[in-house]
């Protein structure tokens, strides 16, 4: 370290210990936007920015229940290290964790000095600066949904919904909320100081939704990714689940993450708008859509990244089920809201909320891009609540089938780098396989009395 990075770590400790803070928090998200961390006590922060915190790099490639998969660069290297450095301006103290304040963590790989291949923080990194490189600077806003579950020994995943609510899509208070969660949350995510801007309850029982404010790619991606940490941290401290699982019940439907995306140029003025061109979009707007819908099968492997992701998907659900777009149209895969001029955007509503957000943050921007420099138009937008299949496209129905298409889809796997591309493969084809051999519930219900 420099003499002034030195002197710099010196000033944050002595701000940290005059705020009462003895421990820091280092976190960066893994290949499935989960959050990785350490707790450093506070005399050892200058060693931790110096030399970096070691972790195992097949942290990366560990699987929900702990299987280290066989990813390149892991298991077949030895088990090498990463190491973590704490970026210091992103502390903040942790609202409901007297003492402790957290920072993201800067992921090196120590043997060549680059960003760790997997690290999903740096390749958004890359995909905003290639937009850069043509004078786009993408805004993006994230709106979440989840779940919320109290502990109930009597159900086969040991959880049940909070509340069984019916009809409380947009609503507050405790009418479909009987602890006050929301209220709670929100203020607390609040003094985190992640941009969140509202919430209500979601469409069923128990489901909520969040809005973080939009801006910089990059700095929109830390936020959801240090929102749903803080969600679910939140709820355990209460002895609940909060789940960003897609669709976690039968009886309900799924939890979207919707991404509203735009670009402004050099000068910050919003290059999606131009009143006097075809629906009020730009044309870099209009190939934007044409580029998510082009590269849309492929974009589902990011943006549904989980077996469970396309029981989320059909029709009359409020999430995709075709490849298409339409003007406030909420049927569509991509919808145009009604805003224009500053507000002019796409929202894509392709995501469900076990993205990782940094991936499909990424994907989309690069199949924007890619539509942008292809310079193709859209096909005429859907009209009316449409799922007709003479029309669109189907998205892929599996997981394996969207890995498939992202494989297939060179122009956006070359966006994405070769090794980044691989080590997602075969982290998700192993999902795929665990899968295939499981025997689940639903095979037993069916079949065990009657065959
Ligand atoms: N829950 C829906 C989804 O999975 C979205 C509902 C809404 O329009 O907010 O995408
Ligand atoms: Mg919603």
């Amino acid at each position: 370290m420099s003499a002034s990075d030195t002197a710099a770590v010196q000033r944050h400790l002595e701000r940290l210990a005059a705020q009462g803070i003895d421990v820091v928090r280092v976190t960066y998200p893994d290949l499935i936007g989960t959050e990785r961390a350490r707790d450093v006590l506070l005399d050892h922060l200058p060693a931790a920015a110096g030399h970096g915190l070691a972790f195992c790099r097949a942290v990366y490639h560990t699987s929900p229940r702990g299987d280290v998969v066989p990813v390149t660069g892991g298991l077949d290297a030895g088990l090498p290290d990463i190491r973590v450095r704490p970026d210091l301006d992103t502390l903040t103290p942790l609202p409901w964790e007297p003492g402790v304040a957290a920072c993201l963590g800067e992921v090196t790989d120590p043997v060549t000095g680059q960003p760790a291949p997997e690290s999903p923080r740096d390749l958004l990194r890359t995909v905003v600066d290639r937009c850069r490189a043509h004078g786009l600077h993408p805004v993006v806003g994230p709106e979440l949904e989840y779940f919320l579950c109290d502990p109930d020994p009597d159900t086969p995943g040991g959880w049940r919904r909070y509340s069984e609510a019916t009809g409380a899509v947009y609503t507050a208070g405790l009418r479909a909320d009987p602890g006050n969660h929301l209220l709670r949350t929100l203020r607390l995510l609040r003094d985190l100081g992640i941009g969140a801007s509202g919430g209500n309850h979601e469409f069923d029982g128990s489901q909520f939704e969040i809005n973080l404010t939009h801006g910089d790619a990059l700095a929109a991606a830390d936020r959801a990714f240090r929102f749903k940490s803080a969600v679910k941290e939140l709820a355990r401290k209460e002895g609940r689940l909060a789940t960003f699982m897609a669709k976690p019940f039968n009886e309900a439907g799924g939890s979207g993450f919707h991404l509203h995306l735009s670009a402004t140029d050099d000068t910050g003025t919003n290059t999606f708008a131009d009143p006097s061109a075809p629906y009020g979009l730009s044309a870099t707007a209009r190939h934007a859509v044409a580029g998510v819908l082009a590269h849309a099968p492929a974009l589902a492997a990011l943006a549904n990244p989980t077996v469970n992701s396309y029981k989320r998907f059909g029709p009359d659900t409020l999430a995709p089920w075709l490849i298409d777009w339409g003007l406030d149209n909420r049927s569509a895969m991509v919808r145009i809201p009604p805003e224009r001029a500053s507000g002019a955007r796409l929202e894509l509503r392709l995501g469900d909320a076990s993205a990782n957000p940094y991936l499909l943050i990424a994907g989309t921007i690069a199949a924007a891009l890619l539509g942008i420099l292809a310079g193709e138009e859209p096909p005429t937008p859907l009209e009316g609540y449409g799922y007709d299949t003479a029309r669109s496209a189907l998205l892929p129905a599996t997981l394996p089938a969207a890995l498939d298409a992202l494989e297939e889809d060179t122009e956006l796997t070359g966006v994405l780098g070769k090794d980044f591309t691989a080590s997602y493969l075969t982290y998700k084809r192993d999902e795929v396989a665990r899968f295939r051999r499981h025997v689940t519930d639903w095979e037993f219900t069916e079949y065990a009395y009657h065959l």
